[in-house]
């Protein structure tokens, strides 16, 4: 284990907030872990930090942080038909897509170049182009923050939804994961090109019959054109979730405002795209101060180079607020806040 004081998080964290660590702790095992945990008082919870590209310090730290990085990949079934492979926490959740495609193992691939770590992806069940975590995670181990016991979540029980899990909902900042485990098709791969944009990359490239690798590439340059790079300008992807609302509550905004864009969650509710609430605001590529909106993704609040993670936090908060007053709905926060 690797202990720092007094260290800058801007490397932490891919909003390049610069704040400082007054206890910075990494770790490359769970025996490591749990002798953290041994040492440390109960009442001093650790913050978990992974690849840093979904959390929001808004001031310095005094709280330990624990920053993971349990490597390695291992096989730990094979078949004709699977794979069931296990993954450190610590790994790049992006150099796993591209170990998978490979091996030409099947499942990671529309979740090509997301960025963070793999023990970040369960909490939020990372998602995009018609796919989720959920679709290809077998288990994960982890250890308790509060006595160090070891506990393996199955897929069942990590209440799964629209990124989000138990781990970001009941059961927050109170298991480490150490390790994840997927299972992987090694034929007759899916593949899913349910999202418009994907189709439409694959018809313009003449692709018959995608593979894995075709998808990746694709989802790749999409994504390429449409984010911003957060070692360019700093950002955590989307600040706010997409909000989903009672099919009544929209029909009655339709009166107001005609052609919202809408996604059908089931007889009753619809998912509206939160981008498009706030561009309607008129926050779309706007600048305030250090901080402001991506010009091609109203959804990603972006740091122009030294604002401070206050700045940013309550920039997001002027647009919650506005978007409440303009459309009575309440986003809510993606990104992780660290109040402290
Ligand atoms: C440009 C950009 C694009 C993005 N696009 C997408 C996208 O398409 N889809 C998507 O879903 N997300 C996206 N994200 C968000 C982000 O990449 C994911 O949420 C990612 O999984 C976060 O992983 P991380 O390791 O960086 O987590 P961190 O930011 O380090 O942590 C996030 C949260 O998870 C907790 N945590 C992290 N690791 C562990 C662990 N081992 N055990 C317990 N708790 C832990 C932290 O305490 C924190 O609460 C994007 C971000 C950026 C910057």
């Amino acid at each position: 284990m690797q202990k720092k004081t007094k260290i800058s998080l801007k490397n932490y964290n891919s909003f390049g907030v610069d704040v400082l660590s007054s206890n910075f702790n990494i770790v490359n095992s769970e025996k490591e872990i749990v002798s953290f945990i041994n040492k440390k008082s109960r009442l001093n919870e650790p913050i978990i930090l992974g690849g840093g590209t979904n959390i929001l310090f808004k001031k310095n730290v005094d709280r330990n942080i624990l920053k993971i990085k349990i490597k390695g990949i291992e096989l730990i079934k094979e078949t004709k038909d699977y794979v069931i492979i296990s993954v450190g926490a610590g790994e790049v959740w992006n150099d796993l897509v591209n170990w998978t495609i490979n091996n030409d193992f099947g499942g990671l691939e529309n979740l090509s170049l997301i960025p963070g770590n793999v023990g970040g992806a369960p909490i939020q069940n990372i998602g995009a182009y018609g796919v989720e975590l959920k679709d290809t995670f077998k288990n994960c181990r982890t250890i308790s923050i509060k006595n160090g016991s070891l506990r393996i979540f199955k897929n069942s029980e990590c209440n799964f939804s629209y990124r989000s899990s138990i781990f970001k909902e009941k059961l927050k900042n109170k298991y480490i994961i150490s390790y994840v485990t997927f299972k992987l098709s090694k034929r007759n791969h899916k593949i899913n090109c349910s999202y418009k944009p994907l189709r439409e990359a694959i018809k313009s490239n003449n692709i018959l019959n995608p593979t894995i690798k075709n998808i990746s590439e694709l989802v790749c340059k999409i994504r390429s054109i449409k984010l911003p790079d957060p070692k360019l300008i700093g950002n955590c992807g989307s600040f706010f979730k997409n909000p989903v609302i009672k099919k009544f509550d929209y029909e009655k905004l339709c009166e107001k405002e005609k052609d919202i864009p809408f996604y059908i969650i089931s007889k009753k509710k619809v998912k509206i795209p939160a981008a498009w609430l706030i561009e309607k605001c008129g926050y779309k590529g706007i600048r305030n101060g250090n901080t402001g909106t991506y010009n091609k993704h109203a959804l990603i609040i972006v740091n122009y180079g030294n604002a401070s993670g206050n700045e940013i936090f309550k920039f997001s908060q002027k647009i919650k607020k506005t978007v409440l007053r303009k459309f009575n709905i309440l986003l809510e926060e993606e990104v992780n806040i660290i109040e402290n």
